[in-house]
């Protein structure tokens, strides 16, 4: 019998093209959970949360085939732990944390792969470059060279309409383009990481490549984050 998990994650398939990397959004998923969506062919898992993303990982460990995405907010206390649990940074929300995790990675055999977060329109409540701010930080970005810097990340505010939500995504993909036409040297734009349960269609029309999904794959969060619960 397929599972709920394996049929949603089937109906998502069927409405993103193949070539947009659906990233499950784990947090307060059990590990369960986790195991049916990489039983359905979800290879590629988020999480916001360092410390709840180590006690999965912890169980998960013959599932070694998993790409971790890291996508919350990024303590610069925690920078060394997320480059040693996450292949992927999508949260990079400050040019101070951009060169600590390149510090940070100068040691390692491999690059990892970062999104710079930026916000195209403000919103006091996220993390994020202001395009100015991205566009200044750019000479200093560029010399980070042991961080793959793949794209640009974002989310829009809360309460927008569907076509305000649309031009923050279109408005994304054009400072890429912007930024990828000044041929940086160690600046690569080819990954747009935007959309979630509520407006991931209107991401991939917008040219998203990787789109990042919770609730449309696990069902409502619970309001409480309780460990007990995780397992
Ligand atoms: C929680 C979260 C998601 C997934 O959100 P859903 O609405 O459950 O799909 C995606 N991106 C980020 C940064 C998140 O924190």
């Amino acid at each position: 019998m397929t599972s709920l998990i394996a049929e949603r994650i089937t109906r998502v398939r069927q409405q993103i093209p193949a070539a947009v990397k659906l990233i499950a959004v784990t947090k307060q998923v059990s590990v369960a959970a986790i195991r049916e969506a990489y039983g359905a062919g979800v290879r590629d898992f988020g999480e916001s949360r360092i410390q709840e993303a180590e006690f999965k990982q912890a169980q998960l460990q013959d599932l070694t085939d998993i790409t971790w995405h890291f996508i919350g907010r990024l303590q610069s206390n925690k920078a060394k732990k997320a480059l040693e649990q996450f292949q992927w940074i999508h949260s990079l929300d400050s040019l101070k944390l951009a060169q600590r995790l390149n510090q940070l990675a100068q040691p390692l055999a491999y690059k990892p792969q970062v999104c710079l977060q930026v916000k195209v329109v403000s919103d006091p409540q996220k993390s994020g470059w202001t395009v100015p701010e991205l566009l200044a930080h750019l000479p200093e970005l560029n010399q980070c060279q042991n961080l793959q810097i793949q794209g640009l990340m974002t989310i829009p505010p809360l309460g927008l309409s569907e076509a305000e939500i649309f031009s923050v995504f279109a408005s994304t993909r054009e400072l890429a383009a912007k930024i990828q036409q000044q041929n940086w040297s160690h600046i690569q734009m080819q990954h747009l990481s935007m959309g979630m349960s509520d407006d991931y269609k209107l991401a991939v029309q917008a040219g998203a490549t990787m789109v990042r999904l919770g609730r449309t794959l696990f069902g409502l969060r619970p309001a409480l984050n309780n460990q007990a619960s995780l397992q």
